[in-house]
């Protein structure tokens, strides 16, 4: 479906979950968010529904996220029937890789092709501060086995800390030189409970940029079709991996946005920075029709702000990331 600015949305991020193994800086406080009671959260039958509804929207592309996706139970399962709906043409999923080790096998069997994994440190010491006890080890176990599984293609995904992980932009970008990784470097976002840390960490993608050309020479600007994010590629000459640049806030990339995020508890929202929500849960529950379903999507995809700044007019605060679905 089109939207009123003329974007074709057809990306539906889902959370699966609130809860998380991890207690990221940026993300969480660190007695972590206030859960919602289990009956809130949509259950697998309610969500492959909505999946369902949302393709006759026109939805493609689907991102299983969280919360940590892999921590809930019957996810292999759940990811199956996925799959094999009529209209899910990709299927991707984000994850903090910690248990990656114990279940890529099994994900790239039930369906998944392409993985997101967030590491923002490869200094163990450092992940654990940020992560809040999180192992470094697992997740790099978790990257090695996604690609030697054949995914394709693995991306790590760095959220950009000025004064916490500088030290290691170069060495993400020499791993591009070693591995066929994609590794995307993200600003961070001042979003819930994260704002103080993240307005002092923050700095643009093209501060990285600079830092990582001013060692390993000029990047070559590369074309990338997988997906459907908004980074802009490069490559350091030669290497097998890509870099990508993320600046959802020094440069939005509003004109090109072609989603809407599910909440784990089935709230539709139009919009990572506004916080106005439509409820799928209640009408689900209260045996609402396919065609009724789809309408609420319809209304979310026509609420969708221009841009960032008109999201930010609107509304603000609010969630945060784990519980919309980062
Ligand atoms: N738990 C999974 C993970 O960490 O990959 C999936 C959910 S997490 C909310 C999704 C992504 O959002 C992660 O890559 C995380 O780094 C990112 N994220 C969380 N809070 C953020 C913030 N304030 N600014 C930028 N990215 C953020
Ligand atoms: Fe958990 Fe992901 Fe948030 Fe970290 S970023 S606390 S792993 S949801």
């Amino acid at each position: 479906m089109v939207d009123r600015y003329g974007r074709k949305i057809d990306y539906l991020r889902v959370s699966i979950t609130d809860r998380c193994n991890l207690r990221c800086i940026y993300c969480m406080p660190a007695e972590g968010v206030e859960l919602k009671p289990r009956e809130e959260i949509l259950c697998f039958e309610e969500l492959l529904r909505l999946i369902r509804v949302a393709t006759s929207v026109g939805f493609r592309k689907f991102r299983l996220t969280g919360g940590e996706p892999l921590v809930r139970k019957g996810l292999i399962e759940f990811i199956r029937s996925l799959v094999q709906l009529p209209g899910v043409e990709d299927l991707s999923l984000t994850t903090n890789g910690i248990l990656l080790p114990q279940m890529a096998a099994q994900l790239k069997d039930a369906g998944v092709r392409r993985l997101n994994i967030s590491l923002d440190t490869l200094n163990p010491e450092k992940y654990r501060e940020l992560t809040r006890g999180g192992d470094f080890s697992k997740v790099w176990e978790g990257i090695q086995k996604s690609l030697d599984l054949g995914f394709d293609p693995v991306k790590v995904n760095v959220v950009i800390l000025k004064g916490f992980n500088d030290q290691d932009w170069v060495d993400f970008a020499e791993l591009t030189c070693r591995y066929p990784v994609h590794v995307r470097f993200i600003e961070v976002m001042s979003i819930g409970t994260s704002r103080e840390f993240a307005e002092k960490h923050f700095a643009p993608a093209s501060q990285v940029r600079e830092r990582i050309e001013a060692v390993l020479g000029k990047l070559v600007p590369v074309e990338v079709v997988t997906g459907s994010g908004p980074a802009r590629y490069f490559q350091v000459p030669g290497a097998s991996g890509k870099l990508g640049f993320i600046s959802a806030v020094s440069n939005h990339f509003c004109s090109r946005c072609n989603r809407i995020r599910l909440t784990a508890d089935g709230q539709l929202r139009p919009c990572l920075f506004d916080q106005r929500e439509l409820d799928l849960r209640r009408p689900l529950r209260a045996g609402a029709s396919d065609q009724e379903l789809a309408e609420i999507f319809r209304k979310a995809i026509s609420l969708k702000p221009s841009s960032y700044h008109e999201a930010v007019r609107l509304a603000s605060g609010g969630r945060d990331m784990c519980q919309i679905g980062g």
